[in-house]
């Protein structure tokens, strides 16, 4: 098997060699397009959403990509031709969508804790699947955009099941603390009531209880959850198609080994044991597993900075690139393109940006990299470029899409007349 090959794209052909995406050096991709710039393995992307399709192949199941892990076109597109759907929060991920594979609208599932009335008219114009509700109000609002527009909204109640998923405090969503879903007691009487308006259908019950979860357990409490109120509800003759069980499966930054095989055969039964005799279909909506280890950082080394006992790595890349270890103290693995002989030390790898919070990494045992070489930040294929801002005045880096042997610029690097083309003096 390949698995073990393709859980890594980003390798050494050789021991002590240079690092390759698939089979492009990076090297070359940094001469050729410029640092700092995002490199993504399209096969990676590929395995992984296959990974998914295979272990749900049972049962009648739609792979909604969470768009927002990263919404680059030529990934959008790459996932719609292989049969994926899409579960997007806004109305510019829907135009990401229609824009990079139109044929897709009809897989599309709209989540998002406030939608506007203008998003809500896109969706319905656009013909999408579902809407996630997350509130009685949206309700209403979804209800009132499909009776002016003359067609009934299929929608999802997302409900909030009150479970705990050890993760960051700001990516759990689960609980009834959170803003997210509607509490899941109050759920049938909702959808009991929605029953009597001609402009809405109950297509499913939608569920996403937060990102980064490495366990599989609390996903199969939710569904459990939800699946028993699957079960109330055909009993009130509201016939729920699909069950959505959201996004969030987790992976493993600290590298290492990573068996994605397993983690995803592990979370699918303890979905299908979860579900129990529901027939429905399984909607799904991964975003980090399909694409965070797919991608990586390249940046130059500016300078290494000795100051006290610290010595400070510093990079064409900053917290604007890749803000995850600012905002969720994240762990990024950290590697020279090219290794060079000599001593691993502890340094801090950190950006140009004027905010201490502009770290990478802090005491990180680092193999000696010197000003001009590159080092790779892994695992920043997800909620990385997307994430991304022009904080400082600093340009968005480019994005290369790696495909076998061959690499394509998806996305230029901004250029100064970029940065100044919305403003106005
Ligand atoms: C963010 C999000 C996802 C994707 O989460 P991942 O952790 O990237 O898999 C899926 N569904 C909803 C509703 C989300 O908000």
């Amino acid at each position: 098997m390949t698995e073990k090959k393709t859980s890594r794209p980003f390798e050494r052909p050789q021991a002590g060699g240079a690092l390759y995406c698939g089979g492009v050096p990076l090297e070359t991709l940094a001469r050729r397009f410029g640092t700092p710039l995002y490199v993504y393995s399209a096969d990676q992307i590929a395995e992984r959403l296959a990974m998914f399709q295979r272990a749900f192949k049972g049962r009648d199941h739609l792979i909604c990509y969470a768009v927002k892990a990263n919404s680059a076109l030529a990934i959008l597109r790459l996932l719609a031709r292989r049969g994926a759907g899409f579960d997007i929060v806004s109305g510019g991920e829907l135009e990401r969508v229609l824009a990079a594979a139109p044929e897709a609208a009809e897989r599309v599932v709209f989540s998002g804790v406030g939608k506007t009335a203008a998003e809500i008219d896109a969706g319905l114009k656009a013909g999408i699947l579902a809407f996630n509700v997350e509130s009685e109000a949206e309700l209403e609002l979804l209800a009132e955009r499909a009776r002016r527009l003359k067609g009934r909204a299929r929608f999802a109640l997302r409900v909030n099941p009150d479970v705990f998923a050890e993760t960051h405090p700001y990516i759990s969503t689960g609980l009834r603390e959170h803003k997210f879903g509607i509490d899941i007691r109050k759920a049938r009487a909702i959808y009991k009531g929605a029953a009597k308006n001609r402009w809405l259908e109950a297509y499913g019950i939608s569920v996403h209880i937060g990102s980064q979860i490495r366990s599989a357990e609390p996903f199969g409490a939710a569904i459990e959850r939800v699946s028993k109120l699957a079960r109330q509800l055909w009993s009130d003759g509201v016939a729920v198609k699909a069950i959505d069980a959201g996004g969030g499966l987790g992976i493993d930054y600290h590298g290492g080994e990573f068996d994605a095989t397993a983690k995803v055969a592990e979370y699918a039964e303890a979905l299908n044991l979860a579900l129990g005799d529901f027939e429905g279909r399984l909607l799904i909506e991964p975003g980090r597993f399909l694409v965070a280890q797919a991608g990586a950082l390249v940046t130059r080394v500016l300078d290494v900075k000795r100051s006290g006992k610290k010595t400070f790595v510093i990079t064409d890349a900053a917290m604007n690139d890749l803000i995850r270890p600012a905002l969720y103290q994240a762990h990024h693995e950290i590697v020279p393109v090219r290794p060079r002989r000599g001593k691993a030390r502890l340094v801090d790898v950190v950006g140009p940006v004027c905010e201490s919070g502009d770290f990478f990494a802090r005491d990180r045992k680092l193999p000696p990299v010197e000003p001009g070489d590159l080092v790779a930040l892994l695992d920043a294929g997800a909620y990385g470029m997307a994430q991304s801002s022009n904080y400082n005045s600093r340009l968005r880096a480019a994005e290369v899409l790696v495909e076998g042997k061959k690499a394509r610029l998806i996305r230029r690097r901004e250029t100064m007349a970029d940065l100044l083309a919305t403003e106005m003096l």
